[in-house]
């Protein structure tokens, strides 16, 4: 019986432990819509065009069961494709970089990381296998280093703007929300916002994971993003559906009444 117990409490541990390194929305992805013939746990991305230049990369990872999705960015630049997060898993990372040669014939330009949780950078060695650039900010990259995460190169400040070719994307840090190192990325040209997991979406009950998140910074966080990009058209979350700067309002109002 106490070996019973043990080891039961050893996958708990171990359950937890997996769970608390991404940031879930509490909304599991329809298990019915994920195509039967893929692997369950996911190892197949899809894409979804939001304007003529920009893609959602959505990836898939699995927790009791039950299938959550996670959400990056693809900029199509005349000089080649910027990557906003990887996929959840190593193998849809790999998925990700080998269906951007053949899906747009481009190169990848580099990789941006918008935090040090696993669901924002598996598989980043995939990209320093074919010498494409990894950046983050500095804090990132120490936080990524500890937890084992793999590297990247820290370029990024509290604001950065980078040029690519005839688009431009800009990294911004608002402060400490759903970990202290989360960045959201702008791209001027399209008006989107990559909100990362510092924004939650419409459907999303509460936080997720908030293990290294601040719950009174985040707050102000989130009010210095919806003042500095007033005219974003589109908000892209860390996990669920995008939308408008509406989900600025509900990411703040689950934090105001987190029994929402
Ligand atoms: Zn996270």
């Amino acid at each position: 019986m106490f070996v019973q117990s043990g080891i039961v409490r050893f996958f708990l541990f171990l359950s937890f432990g997996i769970w608390f390194v991404h940031c879930q929305t509490t909304n599991p992805f329809p298990a019915d819509k994920i195509n039967a013939k893929t692997n369950p746990v996911g190892t197949s991305i899809e894409w979804i065009k939001i304007k003529e230049t920009v893609w959602v990369h959505k990836s898939f990872g699995s927790f009791q069961g039950k299938i959550f999705e996670s959400n990056g960015l693809v900029v199509l630049t005349n000089q080649g494709v910027v990557i906003i997060d990887t996929a959840w898993t190593e193998p849809q990372t790999e998925e990700l970089i080998l269906g951007i040669q053949t899906k747009f014939q481009k190169d990848i330009l580099f990789l941006i990381v918008t935090h040090a949780h696993d669901d924002r950078m598996a598989g980043v060695n995939l990209f320093h296998k074919r010498n494409i650039p990894v950046y983050s900010t500095n804090l990132t990259a120490k936080l990524a280093k500890e937890k084992g995460l793999g590297k990247t190169n820290p370029i990024l400040d509290i604001q950065t703007r980078l040029y690519s070719g005839n688009h431009s994307v800009e990294i911004f840090f608002p402060g400490h929300g759903h970990s202290p190192d989360n960045i959201v990325v702008w791209l001027p040209d399209t008006h989107i916002l990559f909100g990362g997991c510092l924004v939650k979406d419409l459907d999303a009950k509460d936080l997720g994971n908030v293990k290294d998140a601040n719950l009174v910074e985040w707050e102000n966080a989130v009010k210095r993003v919806l003042t500095r990009y007033p005219d974003a058209e589109v908000v892209v979350p860390g996990h669920g559906n995008w939308g408008k700067l509406d989900l600025l309002r509900h990411t703040i109002r689950l934090l105001v009444s987190p029994n929402h």
